[in-house]
């Protein structure tokens, strides 16, 4: 969305005033990213990205709390360059060199903090082509640089026209351009049918979405011998996750999150390298980084309460910065308190009687749901 200024103005206050939340865009003044302390004059051409679809509105109200006190700087916290973002948790101002060494640094110490990656392992990530995966094709392939593994992208087509066919060039490109070997895989071929064929018949689509793309990836990366599946999940899907689970009641499932509950070899152990980062802040990494944001957006993805609590989430934590990381800290504690209370003695792992795949039940969960559409 483009924007003519016709006086000055605070760039946090110029979205306040649209009704358009802070943590939910990104923000250029003359074609160069802006931290939102910034103030665009007169004639200045300022462009708000939305990196997700629909513009995250507020109810239009007056600046308020944290953002009414941050104040712009002319230069970063570091050196003397031109900020390119604000980031509220660390009252910090950072050029395009300081941002993106604090990204990286963060990331690595994630890794380091959570043993995620060794020397000379088969690391596969899930590239769908939007920001999150090409923010983290890129990060990992530097970290690639001083802790040598290997690097494979999967990427699945769930045959949604218009949208996933664009997606997936943009992922070839970026591969090609890394030097990261893809593969490809479709739902048609491994299931038999699309996505575009499952909303005939369904209206949650999402969950069978991600059931069948998480079986997907699972069975693959066991037949590529994959150490582990890197999953470009930041700091807003966790968040958002654990709100999810409070809202639907489903204990069990925060429990399985970080690792199964029963221990399994043919589940292939999955890791988030972006799990203390927030969304936009992926966002920011992956402008900086040459991405081309597009206004495209999942046909299917409208009426999903994830987008509900998205919202609310940003919201809060545009009022209240550090909100989502408390979340998340909150969900890690509750994730050991509830895999420690959980009785394992009588839990097994079966394999699928349809595809084979490790599951609970005698049917997983993507054969339960094909066999109700097909
Ligand atoms: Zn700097
Ligand atoms: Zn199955």
């Amino acid at each position: 969305m483009e924007i003519a200024v016709s006086s000055e103005i605070r760039l946090t206050e110029l979205l306040h005033s649209m009704g358009i939340c802070a943590e939910a865009v990104l923000v250029t003044v003359n074609d160069e990213l802006a931290p939102e302390t910034a103030t665009a004059k007169k004639g200045d051409k300022v462009e708000i990205i939305f990196y997700k679809h629909v513009p995250p509105l507020l109810s239009q109200q007056n600046l308020r709390g944290h953002w009414k006190k941050a104040k712009h700087r002319k230069s970063c916290d570091r050196c003397k360059s031109k900020p390119v973002a604000y980031l509220p948790n660390f009252r910090s101002h950072l050029c395009r060199k300081h941002f993106l060494n604090l990204f990286e640094k963060t990331v690595k110490k994630t890794v380091r903090a959570h043993r995620m990656l060794n020397k000379n392992e088969r690391i596969g990530i899930g590239v769908s082509g939007g920001k999150d995966s090409f923010a983290l094709l890129h990060v990992l392939s530097r970290i690639r640089k001083s802790l040598p593994f290997e690097l494979f992208a999967l990427t699945i087509d769930e045959g949604i026209p218009g949208y996933r066919d664009k997606t997936i060039e943009n992922a070839c490109k970026r591969c090609k351009e890394l030097e990261v070997k893809q593969h490809l895989y479709s739902f048609q071929e491994e299931c038999g049918t699309t996505i575009m064929d499952i909303a005939k018949k369904k209206e949650n689509l999402c969950s069978y979405c991600g059931v069948l793309r998480r079986r997907i990836l699972n069975s693959k990366a066991r037949e590529l011998k994959l150490d582990k599946i890197a999953i470009a999940h930041n700091l807003d899907d966790i968040a958002q996750t654990a709100m999810l689970n409070m809202i639907r009641n489903e204990p069990l499932r925060l429990a399985r999150f970080n690792s199964p509950l029963v221990a399994d070899s043919r589940m292939v152990p999955r890791i988030r390298p972006l799990r203390d980062i927030r969304e936009k802040e992926i966002a920011t990494y992956a402008f900086l980084m040459g991405h081309e944001f597009n206004s495209l957006c999942c046909p299917y993805s409208k009426n999903s309460l994830r987008r509900a609590v998205r919202h609310e989430l940003n919201f809060l934590e545009d009022q209240y910065p550090g909100t989502k990381s408390r979340i998340a800290s909150g969900f890690d504690t509750l994730q050991d308190m509830v895999h420690k209370s959980i009785q394992k003695e009588n839990l097994s792992m079966k394999s699928c009687s349809e595809c084979g795949e490790p599951s609970s039940a005698n049917l997983c969960m993507g054969c339960k749901m094909l066999k109700e559409i097909i």
